[in-house]
């Protein structure tokens, strides 16, 4: 079914759109009129931590605030722009105390407390790298990243320390100093451990920003192990140039505003957007320590009066579970945008948006390796709901053929210019908060580069109007036949369906059809999963795409495997159809039960 276009008019904003919807408001956008919207540090250079916290700390929004953070058993605490200047500047005065280089690693394991922000900024401050760790990680995931960071100072619990690290101390050679954020300056700390609140205590809260400058390393995100092993992506300072020009064009950030992004700093998303671009536009920004709970974030929205709310597909489908009446009865008056991303956003979620919250949800894509937003739904664009939107202000980005092994490597890249035809996302480099390399991986690095455009691994189509969809990663697109079936597109089409709570498509190995199409459902509730429901779906399924596309086999599940950050992971469905053991990277799965249980199902 083709969902209708929904037409924006000037009376769904309230305020005047950062980016209006003609040409004309691209017109003249450098990256340089990006940098300009930016302070710099006072002796030339440039640092995320001076853009995010000191420049306004020093204005007029010295008292505003910065973080409001909300605990999990209803503590708040907030930190105005001055609170968190003295608290980022005694964190850099640790570091310094501890005797830490520039572009030496921190590592922080811990839930989204107020302490891993302070941590973040600091870090940047200090010229040093800063890389925030998913807090329920295992001892392994923690293990492996650690190492392969050379983190040299931990920030974490004392629970977290004595379950996942203190066995692995020494494996672990770089790791110097590990600070404690949940005991007392006075109190006594494991051996190997110090007290945090013991070394901010007695450093000064007056500092001088590190002489950074843009190419100077600040951060260093792992992927979501989603297609396979997690891989460390390193981002430098000039990132913030892109994190604010996002924060406008595609957030449409305003002076008054109250921004929550959902996403835990564990994850790009939540660093970029959860730490970075509120600050740098000086608003006041939600930080939830709790994890998803459908009443707990309406009751968010509307006591915290958020007005721009940035999350993902899986929270939407989550709250779509659960039926509009829940999301109707709460007043969500002062919410003006919601953006989502991290998957994609099926088109019942951007209508269930309009419906239940009373606004349109706005995909938009990007990856850990973009470092920020590229293709997005703007505030006055029109919306075609299951799109991914059009490439913001600054950002290149084109569709282009691939063979059998992926894009040829030996000839010019060849541009797909017919309108929906199919290929492979590539980005034009040169935005500013693009990765500048895997981690001890230069080779991985340099072959995502080819004739002058960055594969993305991605499969897409442009329609006539510029808007790029998603069909598929390239390593979960399914042939059958002789066709490519992007799985997004067949689970949303079976997400149509009542019963249907979520879907993951995988090709199965076949031996006619190179591969068929097989689906995993999970049922909405009140569904019972039996053969005449079977059916009923595959014919659902048939009706809707046809026999090429549909799916052949269907099988009902009670969950799907998700990485931790939310994404279906069809790499361990597909070993499962396969009747094969699970020996791949599973350190970002966030149900490893769901394994067996898959496993007994099929
Ligand atoms: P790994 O690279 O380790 O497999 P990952 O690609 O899931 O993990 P991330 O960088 O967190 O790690 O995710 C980026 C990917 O998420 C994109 O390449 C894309 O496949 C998917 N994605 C993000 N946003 C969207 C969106 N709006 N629509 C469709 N897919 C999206
Ligand atoms: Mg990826």
């Amino acid at each position: 079914m083709a969902y209708a276009t929904i037409h924006k008019q000037p009376q769904d904003w309230r305020v005047s759109p950062n980016l209006g919807a003609g040409p004309d408001a691209r017109a003249g956008f450098t990256w340089d009129v990006a940098r300009s919207w930016l302070d710099g540090l006072p002796d030339g250079g440039l640092n995320i931590a001076h853009e995010a916290v000191d420049r306004h700390a020093a204005g007029p929004l010295a008292d505003h605030v910065a973080i409001r953070w909300l605990g999990k058993g209803g503590e708040r605490e907030d930190l105005t722009y001055a609170d968190l200047r003295r608290r980022t500047n005694r964190f850099a005065r640790v570091l310094e105390g501890l005797g830490l280089r520039r572009g030496e690693v921190v590592f922080a394991l811990a839930g989204r407390v107020p302490d891993l922000y302070v941590a973040a900024l600091g870090t940047v401050k200090a010229g040093c790298v800063f890389c925030p760790l998913f807090s329920a990680f295992g001892p392994e995931p923690v293990r492996q990243r650690l190492a392969i960071g050379e983190g040299r100072v931990l920030l974490t619990t004392r629970t977290a320390y004595a379950r996942k690290v203190a066995a692995l101390r020494p494996s672990l050679p770089h790791l110097e100093h590990v600070l404690l954020i949940d005991v007392g300056p006075d109190d006594a700390t494991p051996e190997g451990t110090v007290s945090l609140a013991a070394l901010m205590a007695s450093a000064s809260d007056e500092y001088t920003i590190a002489p950074t400058d843009p190419e100077t390393p600040a951060l260093l995100h792992f992927t979501s192990g989603t297609t396979g092993t997690p891989k460390g992506a390193v981002h430098v300072h000039d990132a913030v140039v892109m994190h604010h020009a996002t924060g406008r064009f595609a957030l449409d950030l305003h002076p008054d505003d109250v921004f929550w992004c959902t996403a835990d700093p564990g994850w790009v998303t939540g660093t970029s957007y959860g730490i970075i671009t509120p600050l740098t536009h000086g608003v006041t920004s939600i930080v939830d320590e709790a994890d998803f709970d459908a009443e707990r974030w309406y009751r968010i929205l509307r006591d915290e009066h958020v007005t721009v709310w940035y999350t993902a597909p899986t929270a939407v489908r989550r709250l779509m579970r659960l039926g509009d009446e829940l999301a109707r009865e709460v007043d969500l008056s002062a919410l003006r945008f919601v953006a989502s991303v991290g998957e994609p956003l099926n088109p019942e979620a951007v209508i269930w948006g309009v419906t239940a919250l009373g606004l349109p949800i706005h995909d938009n894509w990007w990856q850990t390796e973009t470092g920020g937003i590229m293709i997005a739904n703007t505030i006055a664009a029109d919306i075609k709901p299951g799109s991914m939107g059009r490439p913001l202000p600054g950002v290149e980005a084109a569709v282009v053929r691939r063979g059998p092994q992926g894009v040829p490597r030996d000839r010019p890249v060849e541009l797909v210019t017919q309108p929906g035809a199919e290929g492979e996302l590539v980005l034009r480099p040169g935005w500013p908060s693009m990765f500048r390399g895997y981690l001890h991986d230069d080779e991985r690095y340099r072959r995502c580069f080819v004739d002058g455009w960055y594969l993305t691994g991605d499969l897409a189509t442009q329609d006539a109007d510029g808007f790029f969809w998603f069909l598929g990663r390239a390593d979960d697109v399914i042939k059958s036949s002789g066709h490519l079936i992007g799985p997004f597109e067949v689970e949303s089409a079976l997400l149509e369906h009542p019963a249907v709570a979520e879907a993951g498509v995988i090709g199965k190995p076949d031996p006619l059809a190179g591969e068929i199409v097989k689906a995993f459902v999970v049922l909405a509730r009140g569904f019972t999963p039996d053969a005449t429901l079977e059916r009923e779906l595959i014919g659902f399924g048939r009706s809707r795409l046809g026999a090429a596309v549909a799916p052949r086999e269907l099988t009902f599940v009670e969950d799907l495997p998700h990485t931790r950050s939310g994404k279906i992971m069809r790499r361990l469905l597909r070993s499962m159809a396969k009747g094969e053991e699970v020996t791949q990277d599973t350190s970002t799965l966030e149900n490893p039960a769901i394994l067996d249980q898959l496993k007994q199902g099929i």
